[in-house]
Order: structure tokens, then C-alpha cells, then sequence
């Protein structure tokens, strides 16, 4: 008998796993359907040698001392700063969107204070800020959403940007100085030796059992099990009895190329052109050293596995229900990206496992403990 069922080998379950069996001493079964641990974050050396990401790229950043201090347990780090170029109109300019940006693709000379000046000449006036198209074309103006997000968006989530929440774009900063980091958090580094040998060193305990290709639905009535946390889709757990929710997934195209770099910086965005959105060259995020370089071509689509939560009013009062029969269940804790239906990044969803680990400390006795008290209840 397992004292918990965990469903999911990516940062949700492999936390928890990590802290119930290590911290309560109880006995956890980990499964994934996939071949491997590690969820989306899984990274393998190809056959030419090159570690790439299966998933597409993963960069780890946060602002979080104790996610960063948590994980350290289990990998050392190279430091690593994302930057990202989009093409757009010929050209290959920074993204988040910045002085640089715009000097170059308008042949200006603006200073900071100008481009300010040049953003609020050119911003729409929104009075209430709701959709991915408000963000940015009351920050940037129009034309620099047709450019810039417009195309790139439509392609990624298969919906205008009017119809997707705020919070899909504004995850992508604007800036009126030269900053051409995607991401300004206090810690940005990649696992020195990569995910997969993080989750490894992580899940490396007696109490862990891991079970591969192995699916919730098949394992749930042959395995006994105390408890279980969930990290697939919520609505798939309760046979989508209230309909289908959204989930964006994308086709990953892996290539490997016979010279040593194909793009000057880890990601190039297509906003404007290509069916793919995106193409990440490895190297530059691993560090590692090659003759050959390997990159992956993101194409995204309705089928397949479910990547992405769609983050828009219907969805979530859709999510709202599901979560509402999940707060019912007894025994049973939703965590990670598609069981609490949030478009969250790595450091979030620790940050989440981490938090439901003190609730389940709170709420549930030790088994050792409470082993002994339907005994001590009977005398
Ligand atoms: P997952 O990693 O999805 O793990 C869930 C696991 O559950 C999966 O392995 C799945 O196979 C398994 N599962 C589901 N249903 C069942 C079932 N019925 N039975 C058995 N197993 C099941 N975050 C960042 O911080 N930085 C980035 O640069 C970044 N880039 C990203 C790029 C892409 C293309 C994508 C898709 C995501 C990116 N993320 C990034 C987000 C990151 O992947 C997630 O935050 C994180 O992996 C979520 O972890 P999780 O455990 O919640 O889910
Ligand atoms: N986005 C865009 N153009 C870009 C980069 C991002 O329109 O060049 C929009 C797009 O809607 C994307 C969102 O901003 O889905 C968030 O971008 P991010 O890079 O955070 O996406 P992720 O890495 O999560 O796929």
C-alpha cells in the first residue's frame, strides 16, 4: 500500500514527491504516462550529442530566494540571460520591445525621454484594459502591435488577441531603454547539467517509486493508494463532465544542422512570417560546445498534448467548475499548470508545490502517526 498516488513527473509531482517522501518519511508513487520524468522540462542528449529540450526551450528564472535555494538542493547552475530577437520587416530586432527596437526599425535617434514621448504620442486610449490587444496597443500604439504581437499571438493561440486576457501578453515587458533581456528576475540560470539530471537527483529516494507509461486512468483501480495528487488536466479527471477546457499544444520539429550556430541569439520569434513561431538553438542556453547545433521549430495547434491553459473569461468560469468538484474531493490535491488551469512558469508551479506541501502538513497527520489511531480509538 502506497501512502500516496502521485499522478505527474513534472516539477508539480516530483516536488511534492521529493518533500512527502523526504520531510513525512511516507511512501509515494510517482507515475507519468510519458516515457521519462521530468514533464515538460525534459531534456535528452540527441543522437548527434546535443542536450536539447523535447518540449521546446525552458530557461529558469525567478524572484524567489527560497524556489531558487529549494531547487539548488539538486543542481548547480550556469548563469544564463535570456535575449530574444524577433524578425520583423527584414530585420532582426530585440524583443521585449525597446529603444533599440525602435531606433532601428524606424531609423530614428531617440534618446529614452524621446522614445516616451514617442510611445504616448503614438498609444490608443483604453479606458479599461482587458485583452491582450489593450495592453500593448494602449502601451505601443497599433503599429507596433501589427508588427510585433498581432501575427505572433493569432498563430499561437488560434485566436485574436482581442478575444485572449491581459495577462498573455503582458508577459512581455516594454521598455524605453536598452535592456535586451527577456527576463529581469534576480535569479536567471540554467541547470548546470540540465532538467532531466535535477529531477533525477531530486527524486532519487527509497520512499519513491517511479512508474513510467504509465496512465491515472489504467493504474487508479489496480494500485492501493491513501491519497493522490493530480497534475494532468482537470478536466480530464472528472471525464470532462462539464465539456472540453482549452488547451493550446504545439508540434515540435527537431532539427539538427551540420555547422556549429544557425542565429545569434538562443530564440528568433516570427511575428510576421512562417507557420512556426518560434526557433530556440540550444547551444546558446546549454553552453555547450559543438561542431553541430541543434534547434526546434515550434508549430502550434489545437491537437496533441496539452501545453498551454487558454487564459480567457469562458475558460476560466469553464475552470471554476471543475475546480469547484475538485475542492469536494476528499484526499485528492490538484496541483501544476493544467490541473489548476493557470499559464504558470516553472518557478510558479514549485512555488505552488512547495505551498501545498505546508497545507497538506496542516491538514493530514503523518501516516505514522495516524496509523496508531484507530487503534488507540478501539481500546
Ligand atoms: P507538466 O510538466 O506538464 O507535467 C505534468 C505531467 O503529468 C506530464 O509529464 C504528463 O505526461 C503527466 N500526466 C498527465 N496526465 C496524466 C495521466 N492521466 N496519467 C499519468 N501521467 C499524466 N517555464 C519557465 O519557467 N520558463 C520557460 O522558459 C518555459 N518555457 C516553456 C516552453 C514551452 C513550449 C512550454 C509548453 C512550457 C514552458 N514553460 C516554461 C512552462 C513549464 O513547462 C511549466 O511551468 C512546468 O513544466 C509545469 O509543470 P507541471 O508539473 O505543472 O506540468
Ligand atoms: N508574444 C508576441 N510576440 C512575441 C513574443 C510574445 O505576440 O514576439 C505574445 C504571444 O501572445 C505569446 C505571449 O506574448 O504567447 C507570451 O510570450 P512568452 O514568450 O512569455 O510565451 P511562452 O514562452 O510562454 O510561450
Amino acid at each position: 500500500m502506497f501512502d500516496w498516488l502521485i499522478v505527474g513527473a513534472g516539477f508539480a509531482g516530483s516536488v511534492l514527491a521529493e518533500r512527502i517522501a523526504s520531510q513525512r518519511g511516507e511512501r509515494v508513487l510517482l507515475i507519468d504516462k510519458r516515457p521519462h520524468i521530468g514533464g515538460n522540462a525534459y531534456d535528452r542528449y540527441n543522437e548527434a550529442g546535443l542536450l536539447i529540450h523535447q518540449y521546446g526551450p525552458h530557461i529558469f528564472h525567478t524572484n524567489s530566494e527560497a524556489i531558487f535555494d529549494y531547487l539548488s538542493q539538486f543542481t548547480s547552475w550556469r548563469p544564463y540571460e535570456h535575449r530574444v530577437l524577433a524578425e520583423v520587416d527584414g530585420m532582426l530586432l530585440p524583443i521585449p520591445i525597446n529603444l533599440d527596437t525602435v531606433n532601428r526599425l524606424f531609423g530614428l535617434n531617440l534618446d529614452s525621454e524621446g522614445l516616451a514621448t514617442w510611445f504616448a504620442a503614438r498609444a490608443e486610449k483604453r479606458g479599461d484594459i482587458k485583452t491582450s490587444e489593450d495592453v500593448v496597443v494602449a502601451t505601443v500604439g497599433r503599429e507596433l502591435y501589427e508588427k510585433f504581437f498581432r501575427g505572433y499571438t493569432k498563430k499561437q493561440w488560434g485566436i485574436e488577441p482581442s478575444q485572449l486576457d491581459k495577462s498573455v501578453t503582458a508577459r512581455v515587458p516594454t521598455r524605453v531603454n536598452r535592456d535586451d533581456r527577456y527576463f529581469t528576475d534576480t535569479y536567471q540560470y540554467m541547470p548546470a547539467n540540465g532538467y532531466t539530471r535535477l529531477f533525477e537527483r531530486m527524486l532519487n529516494h527509497p520512499n519513491i517509486k517511479i512508474m513510467l507509461q504509465t496512465d491515472f486512468g489504467e493504474i487508479r483501480k489496480e494500485v492501493a493508494f491513501r491519497r493522490v495528487i493530480y497534475t494532468g488536466p482537470i478536466d480530464e479527471f472528472f471525464h470532462f463532465r462539464y465539456g472540453k477546457l482549452p488547451y493550446r499544444s504545439l508540434r515540435f520539429k527537431h532539427v539538427t544542422l551540420d555547422q556549429p550556430w544557425r542565429q545569434p541569439v538562443a530564440v528568433v520569434n516570427y511575428p510576421q512570417t512562417e507557420a512556426y513561431t518560434r526557433v530556440t538553438e540550444y547551444k546558446h542556453l546549454t553552453g555547450q560546445r559543438h561542431e553541430k547545433t541543434s534547434l526546434t521549430f515550434e508549430y502550434p495547434t489545437d491537437c496533441g498534448d496539452p501545453y498551454y491553459p487558454v487564459p480567457r473569461a469562458e475558460n476560466m468560469e469553464l475552470y471554476k467548475k471543475y475546480e469547484k468538484l475538485a475542492l469536494a474531493q476528499q484526499d485528492v490535491w490538484f496541483v501544476g499548470r493544467l490541473a489548476t488551469y493557470r499559464y504558470y512558469n516553472m518557478d510558479q508551479v514549485v512555488g505552488q508545490a512547495l505551498a501545498t506541501f505546508r497545507r497538506i502538513c496542516l491538514e493530514v497527520a503523518p501516516m505514522k502517526e495516524r496509523a496508531v489511531q484507530p487503534t488507540v480509538a478501539a481500546e
